[in-house]
């Protein structure tokens, strides 16, 4: 019996705790031996790497060996892809498109989650029991390290609720996870999904309404809750603030602590890898390494050393095994320290480039200033059938330009039309009803000096 049959919730969570004291050589020998039970695995179990290793020796000896994967790949040998036969890209495509399944598993046992990622390839990830079970055990024990036992009273005594603000435009991984720990137990209360496509004054209504004292969602959101509380708009007192998804500047954090008297917990992942880091006490991130296999790379796929900034990443997902992910590119930048944390953990500590959509700014005819959340626009587009990537630009204070590139075999002119209307409608609801939308002549593009893929940007010319 391999170790991943044989896991269960508490050997799973005796095994993080135990990693926790152990030293650096521990922790590599998980790993090893997580990654030759999944490569043989997935040999066995997956047309897709059963065919693109075929030539390689039996006995793998060095990751590098295995060739990289990436996203687009991988979605087009979907069906070949996944271990489980009953699992196809056709039946997950229809679970998806159904927004009244959020939450709930699909063919009864597999977690799904959508993203468009930063290249904006669409992708469907699914995770099985296990893999679930290892990201929220992960969560619940590192991810929450820095909160002190008098935090964690404060939560119980204060009733214990959460608020998950996210968007809801899609089955998101912020989404459906709170959905379904809201669906398991429906009665109690304890976690709410407030949506960031409600117009500004609804979503702090109902925050005012619900008082949390857990707050979740992304920098960017937080930021505008911030301005809403100063402004004393706002009354909610939460004990902890959850982020994730975007990237937090010290300056953004200093202001959640200050305007919130909160314990802000911050945590890099991807809907790939869930719980792929986790936050300690001096605030770097630490690389949940015996269970993400994680390496810096440059644009020919070589590893990046420490102390260098990476092109991309290779991760390697050891819990997951219904789509196995092995050497799969993140198109994020890090850079791993070179230096051990101060706090003594042997996990290895990354710094994040981070993702680096703007919060738009438009007038509204009585002359206010309204704050567009990237991440509500960029979920709103995406859903559009056709549309295969994107780019806001925002260049008047009154007027959006879209970058399109539509799939083949969708009318152009009717994906380019929903999408003006989905953009339309959403502006309206946010009360800006004189905003221009016009479609460039360019298809979307990286930045040249960058060359990250940005989403959503001011470019005021
Ligand atoms: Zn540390």
């Amino acid at each position: 019996m391999t170790y991943m049959e044989e896991i269960s919730p508490l050997k799973t969570i005796m095994d993080i705790w135990k990693v926790k004291q152990s030293k650096p050589e521990d922790l590599l020998s998980r790993q090893q031996s997580r990654l030759a039970d999944l490569i043989s695995f997935a040999r066995s179990n997956s047309r897709y790497y059963a065919q693109k290793y075929r030539e390689l020796p039996e006995h793998i000896t060095s990751l590098q060996q295995l060739p990289p994967v990436t996203k687009s790949e991988l979605m087009t040998h979907f069906n070949d892809w996944v271990t489980d036969p009953e699992v196809t890209i056709e039946s997950v495509k229809e679970f998806v498109s159904d927004m009244s399944l959020i939450g709930h598993l699909y063919l009864g046992r597999y977690m799904v989650s959508t993203t468009s990622g930063s290249t904006g390839v669409p992708g469907i990830f699914i995770q099985d029991k296990g893999s679930d079970t290892v990201m929220k055990s992960l969560v619940a024990f590192r991810g929450t390290i820095k909160l002190k036992w008098s935090d964690m009273l404060k939560i119980v005594v204060k009733g214990g609720r959460n608020a998950a603000v996210c968007s809801t435009a899609g089955h998101f991984t912020a989404f459906s996870t709170a959905e379904r720990l809201r669906l398991k137990r429906p009665s109690n209360g304890k976690i709410k999904v407030f949506s960031i496509h409600s117009p500004l004054s609804t979503l702090v209504k109902e925050l005012n309404a619900y008082q949390p004292v857990v707050l979740g969602g992304y920098a960017t959101v937080m930021e505008i809750l911030a301005e809403e509380h100063k402004a004393g708009r706002l009354h909610i007192q939460p004990v902890a603030i959850l982020l994730g998804g975007e990237k937090l500047y010290p300056n953004i954090r200093a202001k959640l602590e200050s305007v919130f008297q909160a314990r802000v917990l911050d945590m890099y992942g991807s809907t790939e890898a869930t719980a792929m880091t986790f936050e300690c006490e001096e605030g770097h991130f630490h690389v949940n390494t015996d269970w993400i296999i994680f390496e810096p790379v440059d644009e020919y796929y070589q590893p990046v050393p420490p102390g260098k900034q990476s092109h991309s990443v290779l991760i390697t997902n050891l819990a997951n095994r219904i789509q196995p992910l092995i050497r799969y590119e993140l198109t994020d930048r890090v850079i791993m320290s070179l230096e051990p944390c101060k706090c003594g953990r042997p996990f290895p500590v990354i710094q994040v480039e981070g993702r680096t959509d703007d919060i738009l700014k438009f007038s509204a005819t009585n002359g206010q200033i309204v704050n567009i959340l990237p991440l509500a626009l960029k979920t709103i587009v995406e859903e559009i059938p056709g549309v295969k990537r994107f780019q806001l630009i925002q260049t008047a204070s009154d007027q959006l330009t879209v970058r399109l590139e539509m799939d083949e075999d969708n009318s152009r002119d009717q994906v380019w039309e929903n999408v003006r209307e989905a953009l339309l409608d959403y502006f309206a609801t946010q009360g800006l009803i004189t905003i221009s939308i016009e479609k460039s002549n360019e298809l979307p593009q990286r930045n040249p000096k960058s060359g990250k893929y940005q989403h959503i940007w001011i470019g005021l010319s």
